[in-house]
């Protein structure tokens, strides 16, 4: 258990600007082991607040990305076939439950609500898993903690957490860094000069207020990101631009020009 427990330690302390209590208010949810819901739009640093606090708490963290095909059994456990016959093997929030790591799952959404439902007996005072093929129910670690992320901007009604799976959590609200500290957050990832990480964060707002005229998400942090680390490539910032900024978020002609030309006008 102790090995597996390793394997899943962050060492090294991932940088992490906060924005206001959330470490604080983070800390608090875990000292009651509290589950918490973490919401923002993609790419503002959710994961990243995430793997911060389970460095600072000391505690192992073990991400599963969700998505729709995803099963109950992908994230329990199930029976594999060897040549010594059948052998059980762990889910990732199974592992989490028995070495007391913390568990997040990304974009919870996506999964589908019969795949969802898994993780209610381990958001209250049970905290127990049950594993129905394996005829076991995993009492959670002292230590074990649940997390979810969740974009309220994908939310429709067909996807959507049902309110008895919100009413397990606890939620802090998470948006992208105001200007300054989003521009600080992009020198210290990427090593790029203060005035371009300002030009960069500059086209990320122009595109976050075109959401709902056109785009469905802004610019994330993250690919602003990208950008600065295409042009510490040595690529021309134009193009770096385009490639990281513009290219992965729409095919819209129009709003394509507009940012192109924002772009232009800034570099
Ligand atoms: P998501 O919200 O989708 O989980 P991430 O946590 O992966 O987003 O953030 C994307 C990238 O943005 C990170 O890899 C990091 O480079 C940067 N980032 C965003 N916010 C912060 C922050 N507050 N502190 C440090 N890096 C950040």
């Amino acid at each position: 258990m102790t090995e597996i427990s390793e394997q899943y330690r962050i060492e090294q302390e991932p940088f992490y600007h906060p924005q206001g209590d959330e470490i604080a208010l983070y800390q608090a949810a875990y000292q009651a082991r509290m589950p918490v819901m973490i919401k923002g739009p993609t790419g503002c640093g959710k994961s990243r607040f995430i793997e911060h606090m389970a460095w600072r708490l000391k505690r192992p963290l073990i991400t599963v990305a969700c998505n729709e095909d995803m099963t109950a059994s992908d994230l329990v456990g199930r029976y594999l076939l060897d040549a010594d016959g059948t052998r059980w093997l762990d889910g990732p929030l199974t592992v989490a439950a028995r070495i007391g790591a913390i568990c997040y799952l990304d974009e919870v959404v996506e999964a589908r609500q019969d795949t969802t439902v898994v993780i209610h007996p381990l958001t209250d005072h049970r905290r127990t898993l049950p594993l129905d093929k394996k005829g076991e129910v995993v009492a959670a670690h002292p230590d074990f903690q649940l997390v979810i992320s969740y974009n309220p901007g994908y939310q429709s009604l067909m996807k959507d957490l049902k309110q008895s799976t919100k009413q397990r959590f606890s939620a802090l609200d998470f948006d992208y860094a105001p200007e300054s500290v989003e521009a600080e957050i992009i020198c210290r990832e990427t090593g790029i000069d203060a005035d371009t990480a300002s030009k960069l964060v500059k086209i990320g707002h122009a595109a976050r207020n075109l959401k709902g005229h056109g785009l469905d998400e802004g610019i994330s942090t993250r690919l602003l990101v990208y950008g600065a680390q295409l042009i510490g490539q040595g690529v021309e910032p134009i193009a770096a631009c385009r490639m990281a900024l513009v290219r992965p978020i729409t095919d819209d002609g129009d709003i394509r020009a507009t940012l192109d030309h924002a772009i232009d006008s800034l570099f």
